[in-house]
């Protein structure tokens, strides 16, 4: 065992060892398998529909939709592939442009550039870490014009076709107001919404504001299928198509095997769907433990200069990852350095998409909040407690 050394943070890591009541290393997320994990799999394996379909892809479809109250839900092999898909079906093509935040985890700029198409990246609100409608609007009336019903950059000539808010962390973002402002200037409005199952806005499930929203059941989200995603949408003509293209476009037939465009082989298989139908079923108990665990550390972060991520203004947050900002970049770095030192994993939010290599030429919007997070935001450990 370490030898205990007192530093600034000392107190941060006993609050967070008291909370897992481990003297061991302390991920920062890991997946509990508390319920029908192994049955449901063993039951899978025993009817040798162990891939591409199977009761349990059906049942997962159904419930996710019922839970999310979106009319349909298309299960995929993970959410990259879900975001790809759902920007085809919007309709984004070679050099067309799509509006997201820098922001974000890298898959959601990934699919944009699947399509051969150009982020442009847009600030976010500070209290919500998640697009701006106030900075989406500003960029759009600066550099945009609506002609023939599409959205047109009049800096590059190009047709904006989609915009990619995406619920940090699982904190809802103002999804109404860009939804609104997504309407009004013809884009379509396709929500990442991987991190926020169970979050809600103003009552509605996230992922469920746009035409298509998008959830990944990754190994370190708030329940997984080990690797997995889904497509949700109202449309029921989306839905069909989401299906189609994410099952290498056959043509439904008893025997034979016609396709009549490019499809994907993007689909869940039966196996991952049998672990997401059981942790489905203990999603409501993991959001309860969550909210504890939000409670705990609001409560312990009240008194000092670190500032505590909590649900945004007419939110549920899902709290996936709980999220503190930390007075300076100095500081973080510090708080980094102590915390996983002393065996508790932290790790600092995502650096900026118009950074990395791919992104540097990408066109941004005033970017000052989303700078400010950068160098402040550090997620700590969230694991549902046991
Ligand atoms: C996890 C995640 C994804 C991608 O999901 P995968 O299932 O890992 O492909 C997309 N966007 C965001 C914001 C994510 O956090």
């Amino acid at each position: 065992m370490n030898v205990k050394i007192s530093t600034q943070y000392t107190p941060v890591v006993d609050c967070i060892r008291s909370v897992y009541k481990t003297d061991s290393f302390i991920p920062l997320h890991e997946p509990r398998f508390l319920g029908n994990e192994k049955k449901y799999l063993n039951e899978c394996i025993d009817s040798t529909f162990v891939s591409s379909v199977g009761k349990f892809v059906d049942e997962f479809e159904e419930k996710i939709a019922s839970y999310t109250g979106a009319k349909y839900a298309v299960a995929t092999s993970n959410g990259t592939s879900a975001l790809h898909i759902s920007l085809l079906l919007a309709n984004v093509e070679q050099n067309d442009e799509v509006i997201t935040q820098p922001l974000t985890f890298i898959a959601t700029c990934n699919a944009i550039s699947y399509c051969n198409a150009k982020p442009i990246f847009i600030d976010v609100d500070k209290d919500t870490m998640g697009m701006s409608p106030v900075a989406l609007e500003i960029f759009l009336k600066e550099n945009a014009e609506v002609k023939n019903q599409q959205c047109v950059n009049k800096s590059t000539g190009k047709i904006i076709k989609a915009c990619i808010p995406m619920h940090t962390f699982g904190h809802p973002c103002r999804i109404e107001e860009i939804q609104k402002i997504c309407k009004e200037w013809h884009i379509v409005l396709v929500e990442d919404s991987a991190e926020s199952l169970g979050s809600f806005y103003r009552g509605q499930h996230t992922g469920t504001f746009g035409e298509l929203g998008v959830i990944s059941f990754n190994g370190n989200k708030i329940i997984t299928s080990g690797g997995g995603g889904c497509i949700l949408t109202n449309d029921e003509d989306l839905a069909k198509k989401a299906k189609h293209i994410t099952t290498t476009a056959k043509e439904p037939h008893k025997w034979e095997y016609t396709h009549d465009m490019v499809g994907y082989n993007y689909r869940m298989p039966n196996l991952n769907a049998a672990l997401i139908v059981a942790q489905l079923e203990q999603l409501d108990g993991f959001l309860k433990s969550k909210r504890s665990l939000a409670k705990i550390y609001k409560n312990f972060f009240q008194n000092g200069d670190i500032h505590f991520v909590t649900d945004p203004e007419n939110a549920k947050s899902n709290y996936w990852l709980n999220s503190i900002v930390l007075k300076s970049k100095d500081q973080r770095d510090l708080f980094l350095d102590e915390t996983n030192s002393q065996g508790i994993m932290t790790r600092p939010i995502w650096a900026l998409m118009n950074k990395l290599p791919m992104f540097e030429k990408a066109q941004c919007g005033d970017l000052t909040n989303s700078e400010w997070l950068e160098e402040r935001v550090v997620n700590i450990p969230s694991s549902v407690i046991l």
